[in-house]
């Protein structure tokens, strides 16, 4: 059984990211998503509710599994038998950094790859972050967030007022 992890701190998760996640669930046995607690400072939502959004905007695949972890990558992909992280590439700009980094796994546990998947094109220019950018205007974000985000979404929008 191949399994794979698509690591990232999905705070929301976009559609950029559910790209990503569909695609790679439909080349491994499993995806196990893994949300970072601290990738970001001041996140917008707990590691627990952007495990729950991604649950909600994943509830149709079957193989695909939402866990928070702080646990090094190397050793969590070991951990959870899994012979690939899986990233997502917008932009020339995403692969330097994740360059170094997939080396660095690559040597922290030599059984372990990783795959670039790019972005599709609509999507390229997704960030999170731009999203949170944009809530504070009334934009429709149903071209950027899944369905089942929105909502959340714009009551934590709001209430950060
Ligand atoms: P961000 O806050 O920039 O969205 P994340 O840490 O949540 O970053 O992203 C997790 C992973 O998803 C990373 O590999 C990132 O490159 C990838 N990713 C993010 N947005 C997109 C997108 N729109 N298309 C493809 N991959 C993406």
């Amino acid at each position: 059984m191949k399994t794979a992890i698509y690591p990232g701190s999905f705070d929301p998760i976009t559609l950029g990211h559910l790209n990503i996640i569909t695609r790679a669930a439909a080349i491994f046995d499993k995806l196990i998503v893994c949300v970072g607690y601290n990738a970001k400072k001041n996140p917008m939502f707990t590691a627990e509710e952007r495990v729950q959004l991604i649950r909600n905007a994943t509830k149709e695949l079957d193989n695909v599994e939402v866990v928070a972890s702080d646990e090094l990558l190397a050793l969590f992909a070991k951990k959870h038998g899994a012979c690939t992280i899986v990233k997502g590439l917008r932009a020339v700009s995403d692969f330097e950094s994740e360059f170094t980094m997939s080396l660095i796994n690559k040597k922290l546990n030599p059984e372990l790859d990783t795959m670039f998947l790019t972005a599709e094109e609509r999507f390229m220019y997704l960030s999170s972050s731009a999203v949170k950018e944009l809530g504070r205007y009334d934009v429709d974000l149903s071209d950027f967030l899944p369905a089942e985000v929105i909502d959340e979404f714009k009551a934590r929008l709001n209430a950060r007022r």
